[in-house]
């Protein structure tokens, strides 16, 4: 099978989760529905006739709720027709930006650990990767790092803050550090903010935001986490006019335009900010619960300051493998988690040991996990 065919770890795992009846904390995605008035408001517009194929940047009243939520949060002012384009989620947005802006033999630098899909999205579009190495446990951005990934032919700089795996929330002092080398190197960034709003501790800083970035930035984000509705997949891309034209450009032969129904109620999903912090705030006694829990079984839990994610390293359970253990685990403990080593170039002997654990699951999934993880670790 070759690099483009292979399975992601996430499908791996939560087949493992359905084979073994496992608790499944290795896939992010809520294992409650999101806002009764957006879903209320999906169901409204398909009534209403919105059916059809919306206009290639996407339906206009949701555009202009991201041009008011970028005004608003983060004071980015956009014009809705050209410089926002609605996807199929992030991951469309993505792809788009990446096969559009990517040359062969052009490299992208990016964090590493990573979302799987950024190395993949890169090798699609004839680029390669080069990882901006973090080290655990802190995981900080620092200039020894960036200048290791950019070379002459480094076209890009992707970024994910808050960070999947991690949970880490990027500083100002860090931003900058990107920033500083998105201007010297004449590098686009690539933001994917999905997780903008679930930050527990600190502040979310888009990119765009910090001096001479917004001219060379493209943002991008996506209803599914901030709201709970991961199986929509309504997502966009903003910034420059020039850049935006460039997304769409490949958007529309990836898939045109869709989900027009969803697209409508994700408008009315933005300006629901009462929503939205109620979430965040859940989710930060969740990440607060789950670290109690595998603390308390024996887990050294690494800080997560965002996200849905936290990382526990088994090693002062006599576990040095992750990638060994998390394929274990759904049999001796019933619960699946994911290897942090599946985010990584070339993890180190740490972040080899980490997990990857998701808290965005119902309180009693939660505790039944910790549970079991505790039965698991006193009975070896
Ligand atoms: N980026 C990151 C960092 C993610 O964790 C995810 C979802 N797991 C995505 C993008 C995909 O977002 P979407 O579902 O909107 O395509």
């Amino acid at each position: 099978m070759s690099d483009r065919q292979q399975t992601t770890i996430f499908s791996v795992m939560t087949a493992l989760a359905e084979q073994t009846g496992a608790i499944n904390l290795g896939q992010g995605f809520p294992d409650e529905d999101g806002p009764a008035a957006v879903i209320d408001a999906a169901v409204a517009a398909m009534r209403a006739g919105h059916n059809q194929y919306a206009a290639l940047a996407g339906v206009a009243s949701l555009r202009e709720a991201i041009a008011e939520h970028q005004r608003r949060r983060y004071g980015i002012e956009l014009d809705p027709q050209t410089q926002i384009q609605v996807t199929f989620g992030a991951t469309e947005a993505l792809a788009a930006t990446l096969i559009a802006l990517v040359e062969t033999g052009d490299e992208v630098a990016m964090l590493d650990p990573s979302y799987d899909a950024y190395g993949a999205v890169v090798t699609l579009a004839g680029g390669s990767a080069r990882p901006i190495v973090l080290e655990p446990p802190h995981w900080r951005v620092t200039a020894e790092a960036i200048a290791a990934a950019i070379g002459p032919r480094t076209r890009a700089l992707l970024l994910n803050s808050p960070h999947n795996p991690t949970g880490r929330v990027l500083d100002r002092d860090e931003l900058e550090l990107l920033a500083a080398a998105c201007r010297e190197h004449d590098l686009i960034a690539i933001t994917d903010e999905v997780y903008e709003h679930l930050v527990f501790d600190g502040e979310h800083v888009p990119l765009a935001t910090l001096h001479g970035m917004a001219e060379r930035t493209l943002t991008i984000s996506s209803l599914g986490k901030t709201h709970s509705l991961t199986g929509w997949k309504v997502g966009w891309a903003s910034g420059p006019a020039e850049l935006v034209a460039a997304v769409r450009g490949v958007k529309q032969y990836l898939s045109f335009s869709g989900g027009t129904p969803l697209q409508h109620a994700a408008a009315t999903a933005l300006s629901m900010t009462a929503e939205i912090e109620h979430l965040s705030a859940t989710l930060a006694g969740k990440r607060d619960r789950l670290s109690a829990g595998l603390r308390e079984a024996g887990f050294d839990v690494l800080d997560s300051a965002g996200t849905y994610f936290l990382s526990a390293d088994a090693r002062a359970l006599g576990e040095p493998d992750a990638a060994a253990l998390c394929m274990r685990l759904p049999r001796e403990a019933g619960v699946v988690a994911i290897p942090i080593g599946a985010f990584c170039a070339d993890p180190g002997p740490q972040a080899r040991a980490l997990l990857r654990f998701a808290f965005c699951k119902r309180e009693d999934v939660l505790d039944d996990a910790i549970e079991r993880l505790g039965r698991w670790a006193a009975g070896r």
